[in-house]
């Protein structure tokens, strides 16, 4: 662990904040407001803005929005002369999911989080993980750059109605911590303290700043297992005429169709309490349900966003259970696993969920039962 990566301050000084749709785009306003804000105490200009069409309506899609402060105004107005910074000195993950990469409005394909952050950059991830864990889940490195843990879990701050759980001033602090040359840590909370008037906010931008650690990342170091996800995009003068989208066939799949990257959380079946109802598969907004030859419905992985639909309308409790997307490291489909060993495929839905394979029992006869159990 390192204490120190601030980078060498240049002409200015770009920061990403990666986050997901509805929920976090609130949050990642305040951090990218905050960053400008915070620097102007310095007399550092600077502006924040979203990504052109990042506007997604569905919780979870991958999206960004970006702080740019530069030395002086000139500096400032060459910075702003690109579409979007593609190489940024800070990338901000506000959910620790985000480490299996990202797909923002499916433009770009998967995407490594790493990937705009410039060598030697910083990548700050909230998580209450530890950092080797997070790597074990992050692309493989193919430039260092560090490591920067905040502690706290995924925010659920809102988006119309915003309850602040002090992320955004948690991350304030980790921000000051790896840029204190633009972003000194008495400015970030003397602007807190301005804004809020809450010494509650101002001890968080504190503590977001002392205990956030440090990891150099080498390259080489992350895993090798997500998917490679590259999309071709037809150019206006290559489209064929009168078709724009291929159409799905009937009984197949859309290959093209992945939108796992959206998802915090998965949900894992438990195939033996499963009452075959159809519930799930009706009600999935993303079709993700194939019938199996048992006739129970299984997950397609690739095409869950993970809105946890399915386990809120199953009528079995705990049948569905949404689990921490962090804990798994495949898209596998598993009901051939469960059907080829039910026992073992058992004792990996306990270790995963926490919850235990318990007989049937609808959601209507526990809660007359008087209990959850
Ligand atoms: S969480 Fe359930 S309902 Fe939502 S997309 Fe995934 S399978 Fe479908
Ligand atoms: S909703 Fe639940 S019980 Fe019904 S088919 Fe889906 S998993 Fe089985």
């Amino acid at each position: 662990m390192t204490t120190q990566a601030a980078p060498a301050k240049t002409t200015d000084i770009t920061v990403e904040v990666v986050y997901r749709g509805i929920f976090q785009k609130t949050l990642a306003q305040r951090i990218c407001r905050g960053v400008v804000l915070a620097a102007r105490r310095s007399g550092h200009p600077g502006t924040a803005f979203a990504r052109y069409g990042d506007s997604p309506e569905r919780n979870g899609v991958p999206a960004k929005q970006f702080a740019v402060v530069a030395v002086d105004d000139t500096q400032l107005e060459a910075s702003m002369a690109r579409y979007e910074p593609s190489i940024v000195d800070v990338t901000v993950a506000v959910d620790d999911t985000l480490v299996k990469g990202v797909e923002s409005w499916a433009w770009y394909g998967r995407q490594p989080i790493w990937k705009p952050t410039k060598p030697g950059g910083v990548v700050i991830v909230t998580s209450d993980r530890t950092a080797d864990e997070i790597i074990a889940q992050t692309d493989k490195a193919e430039k260092p750059y560090t490591l920067a843990v905040v502690p706290g879990g995924a925010s659920f701050a809102g988006l119309w109605v915003y309850k602040d759980d002090h992320t955004d001033w948690r991350v304030m602090g980790a921000l000051a911590k790896v840029a204190p040359e633009w972003l000194p840590l008495e400015h970030v909370k003397a602007l807190v303290r301005e804004q809020t008037k809450d010494e509650g906010a101002v001890a968080s931008v504190q503590f977001g700043h002392d205990a956030t650690v440090l990891r150099e990342v080498k390259p080489g170091e992350g895993t090798s297992g997500h998917e490679v996800l590259q999309f071709e995009k037809p150019g206006w003068t290559t489209m064929r005429p009168g078709i724009v989208v291929d159409a799905r066939k009937p009984g197949e799949r859309n290959p093209f169709y992945k939108k796992y990257s959206a998802r915090t959380q998965r949900p894992v079946v438990n195939f033996d309490t499963c009452i075959k109802c159809t519930m799930c598969w009706l009600d999935c907004p993303d079709e993700c349900f194939e019938v199996t030859p048992t006739g129970h419905y299984e997950v397609v992985y690739e095409a869950c966003i993970g809105c946890g639909i399915c386990a809120q309308v199953c009528p079995v409790k705990d049948c569905i259970v949404m689990v921490d997307e962090l804990k798994f490291e495949k898209n596998d489909n598993v009901w051939q696993r469960w059907q080829s060993d039910r026992e073992s495929y058992n004792r990996w839905f306990e270790a995963t969920t926490g919850v235990s394979v318990a007989p049937p029992k609808t959601k209507a006869a526990a809660a007359a039962a008087g209990g959850d159990d």
